[in-house]
């Protein structure tokens, strides 16, 4: 039998968070690996269908630093992304937040590049299927359509979205119940749109009025009807359909996601005749994956509360911060949550520990935090700051000879510093 291939790191989930992990940890020396189900990096990001990266910014100021500023200064100088400081949100007026516009298929392009650029090896369209976290090394078995091969490394991430890796490892995630999980929503875009009557019609707040009388209709299944413009192109992304079922049920999922594109026709057929600027519109694209909001999360050293996000606790192994309101797409009244948060807030490094693991981090949406928390910390500027400073912490964990539940909050959190001064 021949030896297996090894890194430093394997990277399981080359999405929102798991991309920028294996960038950051590559470019600091470590040979990392990315197994990811998709043909692409980016995950939900670039996936399906989003146009808006949440409160990329505070009080009119970009937020991030690092490799996430690298990658949003080369989209903008692209010409595919752009700021937008204080946008009221389409589901609560009152509720406003800088935002990154962005097109997804063009950043599928640009984190391919740096991927390569870092010397990331990248097994796509390949699934994970086991795991094993030894005393001295970790072995994963994955698989693609045509090939079943094992791979050894020093330390995982599970960047996965849903904990698949935790749960592979034989720990126990935690679950909400289908019922009381945020909606899930397909997303598409439209093309041929007249930008200038569609925005004068959102600012002019007649917007409500269309979404009141479409979701009394049942054309809307939701209270929102969001229209994103996308930088330099007569396109918008649309984020109304809504779909409830158990992400895990193969057959509920598949009809879920079958339900969600049958709103697509109707919807569009009724904008066209209320929204000013639709007249010419035409669906150009369906995302490739509906948009599941919550899923898995693992129990780590520390859950994260809704209090500590408040409360803006200053953690002493703080690793990324966010400022974006608690968001709760609810199943039960269909319509959208909102908690405003005071300012800016920390994630904890020991909410990326799950418990009773030594060589292996979480990256991405499940992290440890409570629902609420978690309904505030889940959009993708956060989770890239996750990302990225967990492959920072594998580097300097491979650096220091130690395991990652071995760092100390303050050596770690000085490692931080230099890497986010740069
Ligand atoms: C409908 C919807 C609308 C949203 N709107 C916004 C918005 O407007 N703005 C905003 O900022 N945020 C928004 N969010 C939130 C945000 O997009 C997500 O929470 C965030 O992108 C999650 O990042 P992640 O890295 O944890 O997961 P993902 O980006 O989903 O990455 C997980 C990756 O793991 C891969 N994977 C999973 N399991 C396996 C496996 N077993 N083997 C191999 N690969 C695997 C997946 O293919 C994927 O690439 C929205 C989310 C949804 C669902």
């Amino acid at each position: 039998m021949s030896v297996p291939e090894s890194f430093d790191l394997i990277v399981v989930g080359g999405g929102t968070a798991g991309a920028i992990s294996a960038i950051a940890a590559a470019r600091e020396g470590l040979s990392v690996a990315v197994i990811e189900k998709n043909s692409y990096l980016g995950g939900t990001m670039t996936g399906s269908g989003l146009t808006e990266m949440n409160a990329a910014g505070f009080q009119g100021t970009p937020l991030y630093h690092g490799l996430e500023k690298e990658i949003f200064d080369e989209m903008i100088a692209g010409g595919y992304a752009e700021y937008h400081f204080g946008v009221p949100m389409s589901s609560n007026k009152e509720v406003k937040i800088d935002r990154l516009r962005f097109d997804p298929e063009q950043t599928k392009l640009l984190l391919d590049k740096k991927a390569a650029e870092s010397g990331v090896t990248l097994f796509y369209e390949t699934m994970l299927d086991a795991a094993e976290e030894k005393e001295d090394c970790c072995i994963v078995h994955a698989h693609s359509l045509y090939e079943s091969f094992p791979l050894t490394s020093q330390y995982l991430i599970d960047a996965t979205g849903n904990a698949d890796l935790i749960r592979k490892l034989g720990k126990e995630t935690i679950k909400t119940d289908a019922q009381k999980q945020l909606v899930s929503t397909l997303m598409f875009r439209l093309s041929n749109v007249d930008q200038e009557p569609l925005n004068r019609f959102i600012h002019s707040g007649e917007l409500s009025k269309v979404i009141q009388d479409g979701y009394d209709t049942g054309i809307l299944k939701g209270k929102i009807l969001a229209f994103t413009p996308i930088p330099n192109t007569k396109d918008v992304s649309l984020n109304v359909t809504r779909a409830k079922f158990d992400y895990e049920d193969a057959r509920a999922a598949s009809k879920g996601l079958m339900e969600a594109r049958r709103q697509i026709l109707p919807v569009h057929h009724f904008i066209r005749g209320r929204v000013p600027g639709m007249e010419h519109s035409y669906i150009s694209s369906i995302a490739n994956s509906i948009g599941i909001r919550e899923s898995r999360r693992i129990y780590g050293q520390y859950t994260l509360t809704l209090d500590d996000l408040e409360q803006m606790i200053p953690f002493e192994d703080s690793v990324a911060c966010g400022c974006y309101p608690m968001d709760i797409h609810d199943p039960v009244t269909n319509t959208v949550i909102w908690k405003v948060l005071p300012g800016v807030y920390h994630i904890p490094y020991r909410s990326l520990l799950p418990k009773g693991l030594h060589r292996t981090l979480v990256a991405g949406k499940c992290l440890s935090a409570e629902k609420e928390a978690f309904a505030a910390i889940r959009v993708m500027p956060i989770m890239m700051n996750v990302g990225e400073s967990a492959g920072y912490a594998v580097a300097f964990a491979k650096r220091e000879g130690r395991k990652l539940d071995e760092l100390t909050a303050a050596s770690l959190s000085s490692y931080l510093k230099q890497k986010y001064s740069r």
